[in-house]
């Protein structure tokens, strides 16, 4: 069996949801199909969330969600069968009628799954009615996690079971169910973190023991850089699991970093595919022999916060400052991206968040702690010269760190523009 992952911009709309039928349609094999919430609904439900926590244009924002996925029903089917989605809608009002917890964080994953909800039921349905039979499978019954709402951690023996169980493929072949989402063991929702449907194809693929995990872009493929940023992006054919797993812990934004290992550890591919070229390749990402020759590969992190941190009393930093510091840091939920230490001083560049104030004002009890925001992350891997050369053009170096294979620069964030 094999597993497909769409993401949020495959089914923006109606053409999204009848180009995803064409493509599947191709495959005779039984498969799994993971589908994200439609375009760019998560954000419009974190709206939502936000407004719910404040009391506060709950119905604007409920109306948006609403109107949106109506309009795809709309066009997808039948004036008569327009109501699809109403026990959705009616479960969604009813949970913004009541008074929302404390807990702004289990508040999320109670409301803005929906979006991966109300999709999967939608590109099911359709697929049903044109005849590519299937069976819509509510992933939160056997996708299951801890209670760290908005970042849940799998229990991968239970969830590997009872997937088993679920997708046996007997007298089925093909079952749509939804990425990002979870559940603890009491049935409460959980997420898995922004991103994370990609994590949830290599998820079943794991537990099933799948062919491969096909996920399917708005890209050829993997790139060598994000086409939105550097023009002359080229596609890779062929990556290392290890490679992969490099780039997107440095940032690569094309696969969500967790989605490798699960699939590694089983030797499972990963083709990433182009949804509007399904008949090209993409970019197999899989255990390989040789030693690939790869270009650079740039990857750029926006938005950074560099926090330089030393002793008030001018002794060194030792073991106890950094692990300290890193408590204060974890805490907080804030991750590090880039560290730097020397005898007085301890630089970190982690990603902009809310709690970087109560971070500083923390560490200021013991520490002199600088801070430069607005700053930008760039890693080339496998660099040479001339791509250094042309990243640092016109560019404020703060802060820099160069290994055998990687080059990584933390400059101040400006304006890009490279020559074609
Ligand atoms: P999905 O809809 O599946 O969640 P994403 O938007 O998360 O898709 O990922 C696809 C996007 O990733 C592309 O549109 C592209 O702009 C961006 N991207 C960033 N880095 C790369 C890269 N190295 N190769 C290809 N795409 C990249
Ligand atoms: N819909 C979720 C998000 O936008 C999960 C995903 O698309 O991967 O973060
Ligand atoms: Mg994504």
């Amino acid at each position: 069996m094999k597993v497909f992952k769409f993401g949020g911009a495959s089914v923006k709309d109606a053409d999204g949801v009848r180009n995803l039928a064409s493509i599947v349609n191709r495959y005779n094999d039984p498969l799994v199909v993971v589908i994200s919430a439609m375009g760019k609904m998560t954000n419009a439900f974190e709206e939502l969330v936000q407004a719910y926590f404040e009391g506060n244009g709950i119905e604007e924002h409920y109306n948006k969600i609403k109107d949106y996925h109506q309009k795809i029903v709309a066009d997808l089917f039948d004036e008569s069968e327009n109501d699809l989605l109403d026990e959705w809608l009616e479960i969604i009002h009813l949970k913004l009628e009541t008074e929302p917890s404390l807990n702004f964080d289990y508040e999320y994953d109670q409301i803005v799954p929906f979006g991966e909800l109300m999709s999967t039921f939608i590109v099911s349905a359709y697929l049903n009615k044109i005849g590519w039979e299937n069976n819509w499978i509510d992933i939160r019954k056997i996708l299951r996690t801890d209670d760290l709402y908005r970042s849940a951690g799998v229990n991968w023996e239970l969830t590997s079971r009872l997937m088993k169980e679920v997708f046996s493929f007997d007298g089925d072949k093909r079952y749509i169910t939804q990425g990002f989402i979870g559940s603890t063991d009491t049935n409460l929702t959980t997420t898995l973190g922004r991103e994370g449907s990609d994590y949830t194809g290599a998820i079943i693929s794991y537990a099933l023991d799948a062919e491969s995990l096909s996920i399917w872009k708005d890209v050829p493929g993997v790139l060598n850089a994000d086409p939105r940023w550097y023009p002359k992006a080229q596609m890779l054919d062929e990556l290392s699991y290890w490679e992969a797993i490099e780039l997107t812990y440095y940032g690569a934004q094309v696969i969500h970093p967790k989605t490798i290992k699960p699939l590694q550890n089983k030797q499972i591919p990963l083709l990433v595919k182009s949804f509007i070229h399904p008949d090209n390749a993409g970019t197999a990402i899989k255990a390989t022999e040789q030693n690939l020759q790869l270009p650079p590969i740039y990857v750029l992190k926006r938005n950074q916060t560099l926090l330089s941190i030393s002793p008030k009393d001018f002794s060194f930093i030792l073991e106890e400052n950094l692990s300290e510091i890193f408590e204060v840091i974890s805490r907080h939920r804030i991750k590090i991206n880039l560290m730097q230490s020397s005898a007085l001083n301890f630089s970190v560049c982690v990603d902009h968040h809310k709690n970087i104030d109560a971070v500083i004002e923390e560490l200021s009890n013991h520490y002199g702690v600088l801070y430069n925001t607005n700053m930008e992350l760039v890693t080339i891997r496998h660099y040479t010269q001339e791509a250094i050369d042309e990243v640092m053009e016109n560019k404020e170096v703060v802060d820099s760190q160069v290994s055998r294979k990687t080059a990584r620069y933390v400059m101040k964030g400006s304006e890009w523009s490279f020559n074609e």
